[in-house]
């Protein structure tokens, strides 16, 4: 390439403020991001059975308490919310799906995930229909806050300052979270 027109592809390049980089090229239009929702099935490793969101997982308290770990039972039943940089799914790098910790409904893919440096695993988009939401206020201002259709668990909340083009920050805890590498290999 010319220096003229690599400098002109450059200053063409979008600026990203808030949301850093994604560990592969981003997206720039919805279009783009439309196929990663609608093709997530391409990151998921060969021979993986997963559940739909409309085959509903409720339990009881107790039920969910025998099933989880007891940070994943504070995080996804509790909306507790774990500490900044202590989930490994926050460097998670590989290529693969993410599964809901309690019930394995996929929600994300490796292709929807951006280093925000938040310390918490962040998503620029999801997979259709994996999660319904709600306002909710724990600090002073509204927040909205997501949760697995499947099975209800909380997940995180979504904010609005994430990279474009869906300018979505989907702050997810990984404790909430499975990583299924397409490998296969854990
Ligand atoms: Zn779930």
């Amino acid at each position: 390439m010319e220096r003229r027109n690599l400098l002109k592809a450059i200053a063409a390049t979008p600026i990203v403020a808030f949301a850093g980089r994604a560990h592969t090229a981003q997206p720039a239009t919805m279009k783009e991001v439309e196929n990663l929702q609608n093709n997530w099935k391409t990151l998921l490793a060969a021979g993986t059975q997963v559940p739909a969101a409309s085959d509903k997982l409720n339990l009881s308290k107790d039920e969910w308490r025998k099933r989880l770990d007891p940070k994943a039972y504070d995080v996804l039943r509790e909306e507790g919310t774990e500490r900044a940089g202590t989930s490994p799914l926050d460097r998670e790098k590989r290529e693969g799906v993410f599964v809901c910790a309690g019930c394995g409904l996929p929600v994300f893919t490796s292709a929807m995930k951006f280093d925000s440096g938040t310390g918490w695993p962040s998503f620029f988009t999801t997979i259709p229909g994996a999660f319904a939401t709600k306002t909710d206020y724990k600090i002073i201002y509204p927040r909205t806050e997501y949760h697995c259709a499947r099975c209800g668990g909380h997940h995180g909340h979504v904010f609005d300052d994430g990279p474009a083009p869906t300018r979505q920050r989907y702050c997810n805890n990984g404790v909430a979270l499975k990583f299924i590498p397409k490998s296969g290999k854990a």
